[in-house]
């Protein structure tokens, strides 16, 4: 027996495919999604279209924008001597909000992750390289402090030092296992702030 019509069973299975949503929250949220007026739910289904449709990735560093470049890489204000390499839009966020980093980003898009059979060809690091050439002194790796991101913090070393360029790694203070994007400020500016060349 069904226990919903077929389209509220629809919304809910939908919205249980998302993550951290378990079986009981997604019933929850298509019943609060039925109780909105309707103006509310176009609102809500437009903002999840334009998101899809109109952020794209930055052509030099990654991260999300509207435009061809993202807001660091178009910016003049912006320390280009240095990049500072992280996993995810999320983690550039978390930074900037330290208000201690200003040099441009270059975002990942995941961590090598041998087991999960992710190798280097599988994020974005190829476009990496030719940025090294130009002017840039250190690059600091901010991958997440735990065994993906330590694993890609060594490779990018061995990529890069032989270019060059001074390599460093921001895990210092920061819980290890944990998220980047998780971390408070003030331990992320500390992070920052004690890197070591690697
Ligand atoms: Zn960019």
């Amino acid at each position: 027996m069904r226990y919903y019509p077929q389209p509220m069973g629809k919304l809910i299975a939908e919205l249980g495919k998302l993550p951290g949503i378990g079986p009981k929250t997604a019933q929850r949220l298509a019943f609060y999604i039925l109780g909105m007026d309707e103006a509310a739910v176009k609102e809500l289904s437009n903002a999840m279209l334009e998101a899809k449709e109109m952020i794209n990735y930055c052509s030099i560093c990654n991260n999300l924008t509207e435009a061809e470049l993202c807001a660091y890489c178009s910016a003049d204000d912006r320390d280009k001597s240095i990049i500072c390499v992280v996993e995810s839009p999320k983690d550039v966020i978390a930074m900037e909000k330290t208000g201690e980093f200003h040099g441009l980003y270059h975002v990942l898009h995941g961590a090598i992750s041998p087991m999960d059979g992710i190798g280097p060809a599988e994020i974005r690091i190829k476009n990496l390289l030719p940025r090294i050439q130009e002017g840039v002194q250190e690059v600091i790796v901010a991958t997440d402090p735990n065994v993906e991101g330590d694993v890609t913090a060594m490779y990018l070393a061995r990529l890069l030092k032989p270019l060059g360029v001074k390599v460093t790694r921001i895990a210092h203070g920061l819980p290890v296992g944990g998220d980047l994007e998780y971390a408070d400020e003030v331990t992320l500016s500390k992070a920052l702030e004690g890197r070591r060349e690697i």
